[in-house]
């Protein structure tokens, strides 16, 4: 049976809610391993409802499968599979790879079987991504893959790695790189981990030494990776932003390493909580993709916070709250306006870039508010979770760690997925017509390119 026999394209968000209760209510047995779960979860197209039919999807927009994530989660069951195969890699291999990519690559994704990692930047490369020099050189059937990575988030647990290499430097340097799929399990690829201000690794270097992909794993066509590695910036920046949302609840790691797949799923839920109790856990985690799910209700948690403060009168505490709530909704409102736009047939060039400029705003006013709410005690932190509730004990704050932790991760957002300034850059010259930067890069081929020693 073809994935598009399986899946049905329902149009009105109620009507898929309704469908996807019922099928909750037949399918859900906290008994099932979370493979088993996710297996049918994930053909169901319920795991990654905004992939198109064809990819083990339902085809729904963003704000509707942000309904169903948190649908799921109040139903009581475990969610998709977590991390950058379903944020990433699946929607660029539906939109880029061929039918056989997709059966195997999304499918393995969508049932949570392999987890992946981005190996984009580079110390060399990172806002100006298309200057990288880790190498392929064909051979056969096969590249030979030679290079450094860096800022590997999540590489550690990682089965599969989003690789753009450059395959032609005879060409300009956004004409001779290659996207690929590659297996992280060979001796060819090392991780290493970088350790953060927030105590944890979730960065790593990864080296590439004579390491070896398939030709059958270059994802797009040869020499086109940088319009594939666009597809996936831009599923980046539309997924990160700001734009409302809710909790999607547990959020669980895929594939091999984590060992999550033979468990029993029933242990990974509890029963649900408010949304606003969910969005503090959220804060709490402050990962990688901390992003629209993670913030919702963020200004309810810090209301609760001034109230337990006894700061809620202040009133420079107060009118921060309000801004806070108010950019969150502009974020929200830019959200719909994009959502009609399209259902009319048009688009908001540049909403992504926007958006996310607008997340990087809202998680520096999460962390500015934060710490003028818990005042001096915002100078305690605690980087292990036993150490934390001790020191919530201690404090009498039972969010302190939460709030501290989200002022050391706040500076990530306006880096990762293209810094700021790279998000200003491109609404100036792609929507707003601005000239160009100058310089050769475009013509010259990357050869002959100035570099760095
Ligand atoms: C939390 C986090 C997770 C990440 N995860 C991953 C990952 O999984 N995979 C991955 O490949 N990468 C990842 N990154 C890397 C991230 O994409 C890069 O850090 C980012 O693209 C910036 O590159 P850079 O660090 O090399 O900074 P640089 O490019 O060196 O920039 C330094 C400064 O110069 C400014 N700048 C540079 N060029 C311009 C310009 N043309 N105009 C104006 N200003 C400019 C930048 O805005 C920045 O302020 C992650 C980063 C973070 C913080």
């Amino acid at each position: 049976m073809s994935v598009t026999d399986r899946l049905d394209t329902p149009t009105d968000a109620e009507v898929i809610l309704a469908d996807l209760r019922t099928w909750l209510g037949t399918n859900w047995d906290p008994d099932l391993t979370v493979a088993e779960w996710w297996e049918l979860l994930g053909t169901s197209g319920w795991a990654a409802p905004t992939l198109p039919t064809t990819a083990y999807g339902r085809g729904v927009a963003r704000s509707v499968g942000v309904q169903i994530g948190r649908t799921i989660h109040e139903f009581g069951a475990l969610g998709a599979p977590d991390g950058l195969g379903v944020m990433l890699a699946a929607p660029t291999i539906a939109d880029q790879g061929t039918p056989e990519q997709i059966e195997t690559l999304v499918r393995d994704i969508v049932t949570g079987q392999r987890a992946w990692c981005q190996l984009f930047s580079e110390p060399g490369a990172g806002s100006d991504l298309a200057g990288l020099s880790t190498r392929a050189e064909e051979d056969g059937d096969e590249w030979i893959i030679n290079g450094q990575k860096v800022w590997t988030s999540l590489a550690k647990d990682a089965d599969l790695g989003m690789l753009i290499a450059r395959t032609a430097p005879d060409l300009p340097k956004h004409k001779g790189i290659t996207y690929f799929a590659i297996d992280m399990h060979q001796p060819g690829v090392e991780v290493r981990p970088l350790r953060e201000m927030t105590g944890h690794a979730m960065f790593n270097e990864t080296f590439l030494t004579d390491a070896r992909v398939a030709s059958s794993a270059i994802i797009g066509d040869r020499n086109n990776g940088w319009a594939v590695a666009n597809t996936t910036l831009s599923h980046e920046r539309a997924s990160l932003g700001s734009g409302g949302g809710a909790s999607r609840g547990m959020l669980l790691t895929p594939g091999t390493v984590a060992g999550n797949l033979t468990k029993r799923v029933g242990d990974f839920v509890q029963a649900p909580k408010p949304a606003r109790k969910a969005a503090a856990v959220g804060a709490a985690v402050g990962a990688v993709d901390s992003g629209p799910a993670r913030r919702a209700g963020m200004h309810d948690l810090l209301i609760d916070q001034a109230r337990r403060a006894g700061v809620d009168q202040d009133p420079l505490i107060r009118q921060d709250l309000v801004r806070l709530y108010i950019v969150n909704e502009l974020g929200r409102f830019n959200g719909e306006r994009l959502k009609a736009v399209r259902a009319a047939g048009g688009d908001v060039p540049g909403m992504a870039n926007i958006s996310k400029l607008s997340m990087s705003n809202i998680m520096r006013m999460v962390r500015d508010v934060g710490m003028q709410i818990v005042g001096a005690q915002g100078m305690l932190h605690a980087y292990q979770p036993a150490d934390q509730v001790v020191l919530n004990e201690a404090t009498g704050n039972p969010m302190l760690a939460s709030v501290t932790m989200t002022a050391l991760y706040a500076q990530a957002p306006a880096i990762y997925g293209g810094t700021d300034q790279i998000q200003r850059n491109i609404i100036g010259e792609r929507v707003l017509g601005l000239p160009r930067e100058p310089g050769p890069d475009r013509d010259t081929p990357f050869s002959d390119l100035a570099k760095n020693a």
